[in-house]
């Protein structure tokens, strides 16, 4: 990775509130950078501070090897979609992405022209130029906003929760949409949302902010399977938490989880340090299972009772009371053709595996 942004012990604090807290970050040239986190964790003050919009308290941050401290938003190689689209609803499509260039002295109408056509076109709006803004969707809105964005060829693109205002299929769509969009322009986005989904899916890393700090920056899948403490791991996607009395620090580490009996699990699933004592493991869903008649197998089982039933149509959500645990265990089942969808009360079998457990700080 070649860094494009850094930011080195950046701190803000309005009044008496520590909005960031020693802040470091590297974000890297044609990157997919996501800030997520519960609301008030302060990733719109870092996008902010990124952009020009905020000044910070303390603590450095340079675009392209350049400190930014004194230059104004406008002076950034930085451009910002924001939330709400603030596209003019009485101007066509075209004068609104136009609008971008609207500072640009040194280019002639016919130039500007292709631009916005270009413009449009890398958005998917090919041939609404004409069209009025208000007669556009919400998902088309969106667009026009990041057309208005891109045609200024900006080194990196800042994105304020830009689909949350749309309804669940479209911001799917838009999601993936905004991904190729990405590729194909090759710039770094920096992506402010709080669906942890939309992190997921969208971005190459991800930083977790919890109360002005990072809490955790890794890959997606780094940070939904080895989450490095509880608050993560609660965040992004569901967990449970189980009760666990380590014994032994050393490889591979020994566990006594309450309800579950003695386990040893590898390096790779244990933070750094390993402490000896009381501490939480965490196990995802769908890494847990039920087994119905007629299935066998080779993991570990234990009875449990079924406590609640959450039918999803593709999935079935079970709460599942397990003697020595101490909140009824969550799993995820897929429905298959032939496997009946249980009652509340009836007893099972839980299927676990200790390769799929994390332990966390
Ligand atoms: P959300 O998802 O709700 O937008 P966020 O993570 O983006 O949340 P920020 O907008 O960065 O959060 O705000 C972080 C904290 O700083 C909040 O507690 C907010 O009230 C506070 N804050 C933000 N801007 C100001 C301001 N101009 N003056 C005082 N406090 C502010």
């Amino acid at each position: 990775m070649t860094p494009l942004i850094t930011l080195k012990g950046v701190n803000k604090h309005y009044g008496d509130y520590h909005a960031l807290r020693d802040i470091d970050l590297e974000i890297g040239e044609g990157e997919f950078f996501s800030l997520l986190g519960p609301s008030g964790c302060g990733k719109t003050t870092l996008l902010r501070t990124i952009a020009g919009f905020e000044s910070v308290s303390n603590g450095l941050v340079t675009i392209g090897g350049k400190d930014m401290a004194g230059v104004p938003a406008n002076l950034r190689p930085t451009n910002m979609v924001f939330q709400s689209y603030a596209i003019f609803p009485h101007l066509s499509v075209a004068e609104n992405v136009a609008f971008g260039l609207r500072k640009r002295s040194d280019l002639d109408t016919k130039a500007k022209q292709t631009l916005v056509e270009d413009a449009l076109d890398m958005v998917g709006l090919d041939g609404y130029g004409k069209r009025a803004a208000h007669a556009l969707s919400g998902g088309q809105r969106q667009r026009v906003a990041l057309a208005r964005a891109l045609i200024l060829k900006p080194k990196v693109l800042l994105l304020d929760e830009p689909l949350s205002a749309l309804d669940k299929k479209m911001r799917e769509q838009m999601q993936v949409e905004l991904m190729r969009l990405q590729r194909h322009v090759g710039i770094t986005f920096i992506l402010v949302t709080h669906d942890q989904e939309e992190a997921l899916v969208m971005s190459d890393r991800i930083a977790v902010m919890f109360e002005g700090r990072i809490g955790q920056l890794a890959d997606a899948e780094t940070l939904y399977r080895r989450p490095r403490n509880q608050q993560v791991a609660d965040f992004i996607g569901k967990m449970n938490f189980l009760d666990v009395e380590v014994r032994s620090s050393n490889e591979p580490v020994d566990l006594e989880i309450s309800g579950l009996g003695r386990v040893t699990i590898s390096p790779d699933q244990v933070p750094e340090p390993v402490t000896i004592g009381k501490a939480i493991v965490g196990i995802r869903p769908e890494t847990l299972s039920l087994l119905f008649d007629g299935e066998t197998t080779d993991l570990r089982l234990i009875d449990g009772v079924v406590d609640e039933v959450v039918y999803y149509g593709d999935m079935t959500y079970y709460d599942v009371r397990v003697q020595g645990v101490e909140k009824p265990l969550n799993i995820a089942m897929k429905n298959v053709i032939g496997r009946p969808v249980l009652d509340v009360g009836a007893a099972t079998r839980v299927v676990w595996d200790e390769r799929s457990l994390v332990l966390l700080n």
